[in-house]
């Protein structure tokens, strides 16, 4: 027996080298950390959850065109995926004030923002992952002009597509993170998008109530964790295929 090579491990997701050249498996962890990895814990179940939620809003964006990571699910935590590389930076879409906008530019969470905003930061744990503009990104080559420029376009669409489908389950799209990587096809590059899009990369708040679906529970200490995410499953309709223990909402 030989063990598949750990190509990378980072700290909700690991990444396993592929059958295949070019693909790679990107296994869902239970592990949960916030500030910098400053709060850890592990949630029972989250990588199962996140893995089938993931699955599913890539697929959806698959069909619309927005060309992305994915290629199909493998089992409960773990799904084949096309090797990329990363561009460093963390792109966030915001439509509702929260989070560190709030805190920084000091607007109130839950005011609807004049029009969505699209942020950069610079994907660097040691540096606490700094809010970088397009001048840094150019003049450091982190990417160039057009790959900025397909990334923000690809961003609203994304931006778009999931307010609508999240809108349809009585769901507020607050803000996401979304992450890109090159594909190389001969000389020439390709952006797409990669990483994942789930509960822990999202703000999502219930439309009716603004209770939070989402990440935030774990980070302010909110409780039920698992059972919003499952919530979120839930109504997108993926529940019925989830083992019974993550079913019965333990967490
Ligand atoms: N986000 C993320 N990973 C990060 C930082 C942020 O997925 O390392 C997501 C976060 O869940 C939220 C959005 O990006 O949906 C905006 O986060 P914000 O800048 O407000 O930072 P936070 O308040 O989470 O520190």
């Amino acid at each position: 027996m030989t063990r598949r090579k750990k190509i990378y491990e980072g700290k909700a997701k690991i990444l396993y080298e592929g059958p295949e050249p070019g693909t790679l498996i990107q296994y869902f962890k239970d592990d949960a950390t916030a500030f910098n990895a400053q709060k850890k814990a592990v949630l029972e179940g989250k990588g199962v959850i996140n893995n089938r939620i993931s699955e599913y809003v890539m697929t959806r964006l698959n069909a619309i065109g927005v060309h992305n990571h994915f290629i199909k699910r493998l089992n409960l935590r773990e799904q084949l995926i096309k090797e990329v590389e990363i561009i460093p930076l963390e792109v966030v879409c915001r439509n509702v004030a929260a989070g560190s906008l709030s805190t920084r530019l000091g607007i109130p969470e839950g005011q609807v923002l004049p029009r969505s905003i699209i942020e950069f930061y610079y994907k660097r744990d040691y540096l606490n992952d700094p809010l970088v503009t397009e001048e840094h990104i150019t003049a450091f080559n982190w990417a160039a002009t057009q790959e900025i420029d397909d990334i923000l376009a690809t961003t609203l669409r994304v931006n778009d597509f999931l307010s609508g489908m999240f809108g349809a389950i009585g769901i507020t799209l607050v803000d996401f993170k979304i992450e890109f990587g090159r594909v190389w096809e001969g000389d020439f590059s390709r952006v797409i998008l990669a990483d994942e899009i789930s509960p822990d990369s999202c703000r999502l708040w219930d439309s009716t109530t603004n209770e939070k679906l989402d990440k935030d529970r774990f980070r302010r200490d909110l409780g039920n964790v698992i059972e919003s995410y499952t919530e979120v499953a839930r109504r997108l309709g993926i529940m019925n295929e989830m083992p019974t223990v993550i079913q019965g909402g333990k967490g």
